[in-house]
């Protein structure tokens, strides 16, 4: 299977919960699989595609994302094809004929087909291994994003009553989850949840106030990189994409009111990198499916948490670092209000206006916004700083001005010590080859694994092949371009290289050089930064360097001794613990640039050595911990049913102790305090 997964996709590794997912769908078993966004979905039924013999459908809500999901396919060299009324009847007919043919391995089409009985009677004479059902809470009232072509797939297991069901969603409360079981028929299905947790997205709630600077501020940060602005209403979309170009950014706009040819042309400049700011109405991106946008603004906060969620769910699906900011103003309330009160059906109504009220208190609590949205979801978040929320992170307000250049939160860029340059070149080639192919550049490499070339200089075929995200097929279509960018650098910039070593080496250790073997060895010895460096004929930085590289790699040296004075050692921490730890700059320039920047570093590298350690400690002992809670309170952590809400309400107003509520329901009394929070009961 990881011979597969490296072949087509230039993966060594599966993530969390793939591989078992898989295994159940080879045993012909149906699941119900929720994961968040950016998780990996589509590879656990790529996979089983490519082992089983006949076809696999996979039905996908929306014709626009098609085409970029079977290029990407393609791309990897995997037979895939897909079916809409973007196609001409001769191209239909033509793709019948090699899916009859057995020529084609994976077929799109939307739920719509189904309506169309000859599309059904095609379907039934063809050998169906498998069919996976993308975005499946379509499929139920309850979801917010409800379509009625979904209810056309419950007469899937009466057509193909053999053939197991994989059924895929990133957002689906415990209601959603149970109706699409239900619509579908599945049998026997193996639920998956995975965390729905995305570590990489930064939530940033903002006072709605001096807003339009705030916002150029923000994509200032993020120049040359893609960014959404989500506004409420078309007006408002038009105004900051004029403004944002006053201010000579690129952005266009994207709503309803604009002609359908000029939609499809803003979306496409954005999704080929042309253009990278796009301001639009939620709207927009339901139909792309772009893994690099770095930047998600809210002008105006979103009617509810799962639309909220599912809205950020668009940046970093690439899993780098991302942003998304939320700017809150009660006043904006009105305007929800005004489009909900429309509603007819009283109980729909109530039902939005509840789900609106939640998102008005996500935005006014001041506790972790990431335990807030899990637990939205049903899931407990047991750290207690998630580093990565404007309250853990303790962020004060970004001015919005213009010429402010302390945004703190600044990225941890320079802390992935990728060679920029060289990616910039790299993204040059990538965008040229894109262009040639009328592809977006994404298809062709992620930038996670043009931040890999730019880390590990790859210097021949095999060496490329181990790049993340290079399969067989990228490495015969593309590798011999790359490379030859990546050895020109190299060559013109005297870069010395160190060897990457096989792939059967654990990922950690992979790249660890003999270079960073001496390293290690002297720090053992405990000689000096500047004794290794001479030693070594290397220049300091590049021994901190390696330092860095062996703590992140799991190796366990001491470097305390290098710390100069303890003295010395707290004052600079104590500036990191003020400003942040993402940035060297602004701690170099705090303390007048009376500590060098390696001196710097070095505390930085001790105090997350000592935090990694921390945390490592805690997830070994995180099971333990779960099962002592489960212990005492069996009902922990599992997803709050609806008549165990009436029975906490009910207690609660009969003036029961919270530590009696708790054992009656035998849940943690932190737990049962937060619920009546969340029921706006206490
Ligand atoms: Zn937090």
């Amino acid at each position: 299977m990881e011979q597969l997964l490296k072949k087509y996709f230039g993966f060594e590794e599966f993530r969390p919960m793939q591989l078992e997912i898989i295994k159940n769908v080879l045993q012909k078993k149906d699941s119900l699989v929720l994961m968040p966004t950016g998780g990996g979905k589509s590879l656990c039924y790529q996979i089983p595609a490519l082992k089983f013999e006949g076809l696999t459908i996979v039905i996908s809500p929306l014709i626009s994302l098609m085409k970029d999901q079977v290029d990407n396919l393609k791309a990897n060299g995997i037979n895939a094809e897909y079916i809409n009324s973007t196609l001409s009847f001769g191209e239909i007919e033509n793709i019948k004929k090699r899916i009859q043919e057995k020529e084609v391995k994976i077929l799109y089409i939307a739920p719509e087909r189904f309506a169309l009985e000859e599309f059904k009677i095609f379907l039934t004479t063809l050998q169906i291994s498998l069919i996976a059902i993308d975005e499946a809470h379509c499929i139920s009232e309850w979801g917010h994003d409800f379509r009625k072509d979904y209810r056309n797939l419950k007469f899937l297991k009466i057509l193909f009553p053999n053939v197991p069901i994989i059924a895929l969603t990133a957002t689906a409360t415990l209601k959603v989850r149970k109706d699409i079981l239900k619509q579908l028929s599945l049998i026997n299905p193996q639920i998956f949840i995975s965390s729905f947790n995305r570590e990489n997205l930064k939530l940033i709630v903002m006072r709605k106030k001096n807003t339009f600077n705030k916002i150029l501020s923000l994509v200032k940060k993020h120049k040359n990189e893609s960014a959404i602005i989500y506004c409420f209403s078309r007006k408002d979309t038009e105004k900051i994409a004029q403004r944002l170009k006053k201010n000579g950014f690129e952005a266009l706009p994207y709503h309803a009111g604009l002609s359908n040819n000029i939609r499809k042309q803003n979306q496409e400049l954005f999704t080929k990198d042309k253009v990278n700011i796009i301001v639009a109405t939620i709207a927009f991106g339901m139909g792309i499916d772009k893994p690099d946008v770095r930047l998600i603004i809210h002008h105006t906060f979103s009617k509810s948490i799962e639309g909220y969620y599912q809205e950020i769910g668009r940046a970093g699906r690439d899993g780098i670092s991302s942003d998304c900011v939320l700017f809150y103003s009660k006043g904006d309330k009105r305007k929800h209000e005004f489009f909900l009160d429309q509603i007819q059906e009283d109980i729909i109504r109530s039902s939005a206006l509840d789900k609106l009220n939640k998102m008005m208190i996500y935005c006014e609590n001041t506790s972790c916004r990431r335990k807030d949205i899990l637990g939205y979801f049903g899931e407990s978040f047991l750290e207690n700083n998630c580093n990565g929320c404007d309250i853990c992170l303790n962020l004060p307000e970004i001015k919005g001005d213009v010429e402010d250049k302390s945004l703190i939160y600044e990225e941890v860029k320079e802390n992935i010590n990728y060679d920029s340059i060289l990616f910039e070149k790299l993204r040059t080639l990538r965008k040229q080859i894109a262009d040639e192919r009328n592809f977006p550049p994404f298809i062709i490499f992620g930038d996670v694994s043009l931040r890999e070339m730019s880390l590990y200089f790859p210097k021949n075929r095999d060496e490329f092949l181990r790049i993340n995200g290079v399969g067989q097929q990228k490495l015969n279509d593309f590798g011999e371009s790359f490379l030859k960018v990546i050895n020109d650098y190299v060559r013109e910039n005297n870069i010395v290289l160190e060897k990457i070593l096989g792939r059967s080496q654990k990922k950690r250790a992979r790249h660890l050089s003999r270079n960073y073997q001496k390293t290690k060895e002297m720090i053992l010895k405990k000689l000096s930064i500047e004794e290794i460096a001479k030693f070594q004929e290397l220049k300091e930085r590049r021994i901190i360097y390696h330092i860095e590289k062996l703590i992140e790699g799991g190796e366990t040296i001491d470097i305390n001794y290098l710390i100069p004075s303890k003295e010395k050692f707290d004052i600079i921490k104590s500036a990191f613990e003020k400003i942040g730890v993402e940035r060297l700059a602004p701690i170099y320039n705090y303390f007048d640039e009376k500590y060098s920047y390696e001196e710097i570093r070095l505390v930085r590298m001790i105090m997350m050595s000592k935090k990694d350690a921390i945390k490592n400690n805690m997830k070994t002992n995180y099971h333990e911990r779960l099962e002592q809670i489960k212990e005492k309170y069996s009902n922990a952590y599992e997803p709050w049913e609806e008549d165990e809400d009436n029975k906490l309400k009910s207690l609660y107003l009969e003036n029961i102790s919270i530590d009696e509520i708790a054992q009656i329901l035998k849940r943690q009394p932190s737990a049962i305090r937060s619920r009546l929070r969340k029921q706006e009961l206490n």
